[in-house]
This record gives structure tokens, C-alpha cells and sequence, in this order.
């Protein structure tokens, strides 16, 4: 029994005990209160009792609120695992829950009995007074659990009678992670009148009160789970709405409706005030490679070196000041990242804001205050123990929170120790010592928060020792151009102030390096820089060899921003704009209008510079949100891309339609995907013209028709493909897997994938000698975006390509310094070559 109060919890037991003979009377053990006056729970008097009741039998628990489940949970981890294993928590009410459990135990039942009855132990109160008429209730819900069976059943049923529930789907990429958690929450929150807890139908089957963060994202939905959402209080129908609303729009994480502003200059069109933007962060080197001091700042949130005033309430004025200043650093770091990093990223910093206010962490720090312990050793055990959580769930993603956890543990305990003190400083200081002018961060796991606010003129790169690239920190990291290399290991346990030089190209580490070491990596760094100062610097001039042969090089852009970097980075167009990646996260398919409002803004940023819109590419890797697929055994072989729309063409015709409005306004080519067939090819023209006659003035004669060349048999029959085409673009990526017959990303044949092998080439050299007359041959793949690749698929005779918008300086600053006949010549030897890494020691000269 547990409870805040050890009254009310002595005093249930006493009414349970009344029930029945007193020696069947089950064996109760109480855990409530602090003391005998004392509200509060504690997991370690808790986990003793426990062990007191414990028995092959097994161990109900019966809990009343808040913290006391939060406790509860955490002596289930104190207790030894296989008592553990004998503990059930459950949701039933307090008292009537007792009861029923006392009386159905003192008959011999099994546990699972009594765990059935205790959560029904408000039928007879409810059945009475609440839902005689049914008011608010849904039946289907409240009936559903049966005694014996060993289900919890509803979650209304032990919430109140007044409860309704609701059953919603889960249907966000990573389940309810801390985002689309934290939307969940402050929708709850919003609700002054409403007390809602969620359920994992289909996961843990564990219940949470849905105003806590921690409890919800710990609860392990992942994406296709249901949830049941039960609401009760006067506010209930209300939140149930505006949750099924939430729900709907996939937590947030769902149409990601034009927001495509995402660079400054955007955001000052939209009439934000200047002077109201923070300070851009600086960027970071983008050479991939860093040398510096090793430098570890984890001391810097180590809670022993705070001192506390053993005063309680001084203790916990304490807490509040740090915790509130945590949320100002936070709001600021908020305002930056949106502005100068991302939306995206941005949302990764409320969601700590919601997560250093939230009661899973500050009230079991509260409760430890309560009983003497220091402000920051007791938030350092609140913050672990919510860490832990995340730690044992299932899905990786969801695993990787549990950083954004103790991100928010250190920057409340970094307040405590030196409060004021701005936490951006956090990654700042003085240039180190051993002549090396830039630190290296070493960093068990790269918190997001460091990798936004960290000074990159200082931090010349980052290593993780754990942590996985899809981290929040690293996507942030990244997105600024600091280099990052992830997951080293223990080979990464340098001592703070060593030197270390690392390159994220290659993997490679040098630690101490010495003096001809360290000048070797100066100079590489040296040289990249000044490479990409000059690339960049000419990246303006049009493509060309250096005899002026002239080759289109183009980006491949997903978003607003892409496109108008590319733009500065002297791309002459989007090669290829991966629509299925665009509207990846929607959760129903964009109308035409829609299309057109997103396309236009890409055009618009892209300045006259033509684009490439591929028509939807859905399958295999490339899922779509609102395209539910049919599991295949074999996905990359199955029904994807263009086959996709075969059946039923509507949501292609769409599309269509959308890319006919928006080529009457702006220099637009479209490209059909994973075409296999001739046939294949005349249907999609024949879906074209269907698309282009619900438009008024059809298609316009601009818009140039192409298909993806990325299946070896549309490579080997190019001139019947290409007849009545513009041009072919080459998918180097799929059609490397096709070829060799190794899946792209499957690590077991990464050996195999490589689309300089000599047999991918001759398909590439086939398709430029055979394509029909007149029609242009581009390559969007990966192939592109490698400089000495991309040169000598010029020398193949490929004249349009589509690379990263990064990679497009480089590729066309090494075709400026070749002749076509010397890439051609190349290209002939490359064909001759007995594998890829022949091929790779031949191009070894070009860069
Ligand atoms: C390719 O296959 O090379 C390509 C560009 O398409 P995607 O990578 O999107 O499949
Ligand atoms: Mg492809």
C-alpha cells in the first residue's frame, strides 16, 4: 500500500481489513508518507516493503498519485529482479481498489484475480451514482475487463466515473519520443479542468499521467501503437478533442505545413524585426577533419561539487532558481536555433524546456529535499533515474532521449553550483595550451544544447565516445559545419588537455600526435580550406571542362533552404527534388494547391535556375507516411516508385497536375522514378497528359519529360526508353545495388556496393552511346556528388549532374581543370579495369 499519507493509508488498510476474517486477511505491508505527519513517498521504503510482502504468490501494489507511481517504479529497480519480476503496479483506485484486492486475495485467488477485481473496483460505485445514464462513457471501453483474466482493462475503469476514454493511433516515425511526448503534454497541460493519463495499448501496456513528460515518453509507444487517452473532470470531452486533433496531425511531427522559411534572409521577408534576432552561432569549419586540445566539460555538471545549505527550504528555493533559470538559457537557446539552425532543431530545445519543468523530474527531487538531501544531488537522482527509463525501452531512437535527459539534469546542476552564469559558456574558454589553438570536445554522447550554443571558433570539432549518429546533437553539429566524428569508443577516453587530431572522412584518430604528425595534419587542414575558399569562391561560373565543354551542375534539394544554399554554392538548378522526402512526415497526401504553394517556393528560391521534380519514389527505403504499404518479402524488388501507382494513379496525378500549374510559372522538368519497361514509360506520359488536361492552358511546352535510369534494364535498352523523352537521369545509387546485387545500406555487402565498379560503368557508358537522339544524360545518384567520380562520368558522357549542394563547388572546380578528352581517355581506361578500386587508384590523379 502505497500513499502520501501513512493516515490515509493506515486507515484504508484498517476499512480493507474489516472485510474480511482475520485469518484469511492477505499479508499488507504500507510504504506512505515521509513520516507518521510527513507527506511524501520514497522508493527505498517503498522497495522495503516490498520485499516484506513479498512472496511466490506475487505482490500487488496499490498506489495513490503522482509521485507515489514514479516511486513505485523506482523500487521496482531497487528490489532484486526476480522480486521485481513479481510486482505488478496497479492502476486500480486507492481505497475501493484495496478493498476489492483484500477480499478477493482472503479467498485464495491468484494474483491475477486480484489484480482484475482491485481495477474494477469502481464498477459498483460508478454503476450507481455516474453512469447509470452513460453519460460521457464509452461502454465498449469501461466493460472491457474481465476478472481472471489477467488484463488491466481500461483505464477509465480506475480513473473515475466521470472518465472517458479515447483510443488514438500513434503513427509518428519514432513513436512518442520527446516532441510529439512534449506537444502531448502541453495540450494536457492546457487543460486546467482535465486530468488525462495515457496507456500503450499495443507497447508496455504501463499507464502515465499524461501531464508528465517523462512518464509519457517513457511509456515506449512506438509509431503504429494505440494509445488509450482516459480524461476526466470538467474539461474532459474538451482535451479528448483537441488530443484526437493532436493525434491527427501526428503530434506536430505531421504536415510540416509551409514552413520552408528556414534561412534569415527568409524570415526578415516575413516583417520579423532585426534588432529581435539573436546573434547568429558561428559555423563551423565544414573540413570534416580538426585538430585540438582534448577538452571535457562533464565536470562541469558534477553534483558533488555543489554544497548544500541543509536547510530544506533554502534547498528548494534553490532548485526553483536554477530550474528557472535553465528555462530562460533555454527559451534563448530556442530562439536561436530556430532562427539560425533550423525549425527542426529548434523543437529539440522545447522539448527540454518541457522537460526541466516537468513534475517526473522536479517532484522526486522535491520529495528527496523534503528528507534533507541536497538540491543538486537530489535532482542529479531525479534526473538518473527518469535517464534510466529511457535507457531500458526498446527502440533506439527512443533509447537516445535519455542524452536529452541528462541534458537538462547537467544545465540545472551547472545553475546550482555557479548560478547566473550564462550556459553557453559551457562550451566556451580560452584557446588551450600545447600551442593548439582549438579545443576538441570529447563528450560520452554530444547534448544537443552544447552542439547549438558552443562556440565553433573555439571548438574546432567533437568526438563522441557513445552515442549514435541520429542523435539530436550530432544532426545540430552538423547542420552548423563542425565536424563531428561519433562512436570512437574507449579508444576515445583521452585525458582533458591531451592533443588529438581526428579526420571524419577517413575514421582516422591520432592522438599526441608528433611534431611531423601534427604539421602532416595542419597542412591537410590547411589545404582543404583553402580549397573550398576557392572552390567556393568561383563556384559561380558556370560548369565546363577546361576546354569549355559545358556540363550543367546541378543540387539535389528537399527544402526552401537547400535551394537557395545551393544557389550560393553555384548550383545551376535541382537536379533532383526527392518529393517523397519533401512530404515525407506528412500524414495524409498533399493536395495539388499544396504542391504548388511548396514546389513555387523552391522555384522562387532557385531564382530561374530550373527544377527537377520527381514524381513520388515510394518503397523500400523510402517510406511515406501517408502510403500505407503492403509488407513484401523482398521491398527493393517489389512494388516501388512509379510501379507503385500501376493500380490506382490518384495521388500520381495529383502530383502531375501540381507540376503542370507550377511549370506555367517557373523552368520546371519532371522525372519519373524505378521505370523498368517501355511500356512503363508510355504510361507515364499517358498519366501526364491525364494530369495535364485538368489544367487550364495543359501543359506548358517548357516542361521538359525525363525518367530515372536506375534499373539495369532501362540502362540496356536506353535509346527505346529515351524516344520520346528530354533527358535521362542516371540513380547510381539504385542502380550500383541493382547491379551488383547489393542492397544500398546493407553493411554485409558494403564491399560490393560501389558505383565506380567496372560493370555499373559500362551500363552508365551504355546508356550516354545509346540514348536517342537529342536527349540529355544526367547522373543524381551519390556518384555525382564525388569529384573524381563525377569527372569521369563527364568523360563517359554524361553532361548534367546533380550533386549534394556542398559537393557542388568541389565538382565543378576539379572539371574546370580537365580537358573533356583527358576524361574521356580516363573513361576508357576506367571501363578496362578489373574492379572499383582499380578504378578509384586510376581517378587518384584527377583531385
Ligand atoms: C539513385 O537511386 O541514385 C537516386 C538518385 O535516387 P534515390 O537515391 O532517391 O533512390
Ligand atoms: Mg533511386
Amino acid at each position: 500500500m502505497v500513499s502520501h499519507s501513512r493516515a490515509l493509508a493506515q486507515a484504508a488498510v484498517g476499512l480493507a481489513a474489516e472485510m474480511v476474517e482475520a485469518d484469511h486477511l492477505p499479508r499488507i505491508e504500507i510504504a506512505a508518507g515521509l513520516d507518521a505527519e510527513t507527506f511524501g513517498t520514497d522508493a527505498a521504503a517503498i522497495a522495503e516493503a516490498i520485499g516484506a510482502a513479498d512472496s511466490d504468490d506475487g505482490i500487488l501494489v496499490l498506489l495513490d498519485l503522482g509521485s507515489a507511481i514514479l516511486s513505485a517504479e523506482m523500487a521496482c529497480e531497487f528490489v532484486d529482479p526476480d522480486v521485481a519480476g513479481r510486482v505488478t503496479l496497479s492502476s486500480a483506485p486507492l481505497v475501493e481498489g484495496l478493498v476489492a484486492a483484500v477480499v478477493t486475495a482472503s479467498g485464495g485467488a491468484s494474483i491475477d484475480v486480484v489484480k482484475a477485481e482491485a481495477e474494477r473496483g469502481l464498477s459498483a460505485k460508478r454503476d450507481h451514482l455516474g453512469s447509470a445514464d452513460g453519460e460521457g462513457e464509452d461502454s465498449s471501453h469501461t466493460d472491457g475487463s474481465e476478472a481472471g483474466t489477467g488484463e488491466s482493462g481500461s483505464d477509465a475503469d480506475s480513473f473515475g466515473a466521470d472518465a472517458q476514454t479515447r483510443e488514438l493511433l500513434v503513427d509518428t516515425p519514432h513513436g512518442l519520443h520527446a516532441r510529439p511526448a512534449a506537444r502531448l503534454v502541453a495540450c494536457v497541460n492546457s487543460f486546467a479542468e482535465a486530468r488525462v493519463r495515457v496507456r500503450n495499448l499495443d507497447g508496455s501496456d504501463r499507464v502515465a499521467e499524461a501531464g508528465s513528460l517523462s512518464a509519457v515518453a517513457s511509456l515506449g509507444v512506438q509509431q503504429g501503437h494505440r494509445i488509450e487517452v482516459a480524461a476526466s473532470g470538467a474539461e474532459a470531452a474538451d482535451v479528448l478533442e483537441a488530443l484526437t486533433a493532436l493525434a491527427e496531425s501526428g503530434f506536430g511531427d505531421g504536415p510540416a505545413k509551409p514552413s520552408p522559411t528556414a534561412s534569415p534572409q527568409d524570415t526578415k521577408a516575413d516583417g520579423i524585426d532585426d534588432r529581435a534576432q539573436p546573434p547568429p552561432p558561428t559555423m563551423g569549419s565544414g573540413l570534416e577533419a580538426a585538430i585540438g586540445v582534448v577538452w571535457r566539460p562533464e565536470a562541469g555538471g558534477d553534483p558533488d561539487a555543489y554544497e548544500s545549505s541543509g536547510e530544506r527550504d533554502i534547498e528548494a528555493d534553490r532548485l526553483d532558481e536554477a530550474i528557472a533559470a535553465a528555462s530562460r538559457d533555454l527559451q534563448t537557446l530556442i530562439e536561436t536555433t530556430r532562427v539560425h539552425v533550423g525549425a527542426a532543431e529548434s523543437e529539440i530545445f522545447e522539448a527540454h524546456l518541457a522537460l526541466v519543468q516537468d513534475v517526473g523530474l522536479v517532484g522526486p527531487a522535491r520529495e528527496d529535499m523534503r528528507k534533507g538531501v541536497g538540491a543538486a544531488q537530489a535532482w542529479q537522482r531525479s534526473g538518473e533515474s527518469v535517464a534510466a527509463r529511457f535507457d531500458a525501452l526498446d527502440d533506439d531512437y527512443q533509447r537516445e532521449r535519455a542524452q536529452d535527459v541528462r541534458s537538462v539534469t547537467t544545465r540545472v546542476i551547472r545553475q546550482l553550483i555557479a548560478p547566473e552564469v550564462e550556459t553557453h559558456t559551457e562550451t566556451q574558454g580560452g584557446p588551450g595550451d600545447a600551442g593548439v589553438a582549438t579545443r576538441i570536445l570529447v563528450v560520452q554522447e554530444l547534448d544537443p544544447a552544447a552542439a547549438a550554443s558552443l562556440d565553433a571558433e573555439q571548438i574546432g570539432g567533437i568526438v563522441t565516445i557513445g552515442g549514435g549518429s541520429t542523435g539530436h546533437g550530432v544532426i545540430v553539429a552538423s547542420a552548423r559545419g563542425v565536424p563531428v566524428l561519433t562512436g570512437v569508443g574507449e579508444a576515445a577516453e583521452w585525458s582533458a588537455g591531451a592533443v588529438v587530431a581526428f579526420d571524419a572522412r577517413t575514421r582516422r584518430t591520432l592522438l599526441e600526435p608528433d611534431d611531423e604528425q601534427r604539421s602532416a595534419f595542419e597542412l591537410l587542414l590547411r589545404d582543404r580550406g583553402e580549397q573550398q575558399r576557392a572552390d567556393r569562391a568561383a563556384a559561380g561560373e558556370p560548369g565546363r571542362t577546361a576546354d569549355g565543354v559545358r556540363v550543367s551542375v546541378k543540387a539535389n534539394v528537399t527544402s526552401v533552404s537547400e535551394a537557395a544554399r545551393s544557389v550560393e554554392l553555384g548550383a545551376q538548378g535541382a537536379g533532383l527534388v526527392r518529393t517523397e522526402v519533401m512530404f515525407g512526415n506528412w500524414r495524409t497526401a498533399p493536395t495539388v494547391d499544396e504542391q504548388v504553394a511548396e514546389f513555387t517556393a523552391i522555384a522562387e528560391a532557385l531564382d530561374g535556375r530550373v527544377m527537377t521534380i520527381r514524381t513520388w519514389d515510394i518503397g523500400a527505403d523510402k517510406p511515406l507516411a501517408f502510403w500505407k504499404q503492403t509488407p513484401e518479402e523482398n521491398p527493393f524488388l517489389g512494388v516501388r516508385g512509379l510501379r507503385s501507382f500501376l493500380a490506382d494513379p490518384a495521388v500520381l496525378l495529383d502530383q502531375l497536375e501540381a507540376v503542370c500549374l507550377v511549370a506555367q510559372e517557373h523552368p520546371v522538368r519532371v522525372m519519373f522514378p524505378m521505370v523498368a519497361t517501355v511500356d512503363e514509360v508510355q504510361w507515364a506520359l499517358d498519366r501526364l497528359e491525364e494530369a495535364a488536361l485538368r489544367v487550364d492552358g495543359g501543359r506548358p511546352e517548357s516542361l521538359e519529360v525525363g525518367i530515372m535510369v536506375e534499373v539495369p534494364a532501362a540502362a540496356l535498352r536506353a535509346e527505346a526508353m529515351s524516344a520520346q523523352l528530354d533527358f535521362v537521369s542516371i540513380g547510381t545509387n539504385d542502380l550500383t545495388q541493382y547491379t551488383l546485387a547489393a542492397e544500398r545500406g546493407n553493411a554485409g555487402v558494403e564491399h560490393l556496393f560501389d558505383p565506380l565498379d567496372p560493370a555499373v560503368l559500362a551500363l552508365i557508358a551504355s546508356v550516354c552511346r545509346d540514348v536517342a537522339e537529342g536527349v540529355s544524360v544526367g547522373v543524381c545518384g551519390g556518384a555525382a556528388s564525388d569529384p573524381a567520380a563525377a569527372a569521369l562520368l563527364v568523360g563517359l558522357g554524361v553532361n548534367d549532374l546533380s550533386a549534394t549542394p556542398v559537393s557542388v563547388p568541389r565538382v565543378k572546380a576539379v572539371l574546370r581543370r580537365h580537358p573533356a578528352a583527358e576524361l574521356q581517355d580516363l573513361a576508357a581506361q576506367a571501363l578496362r579495369c578489373d574492379s572499383a578500386t582499380e578504378v578509384r587508384e586510376l581517378l587518384a590523379a584527377l583531385v
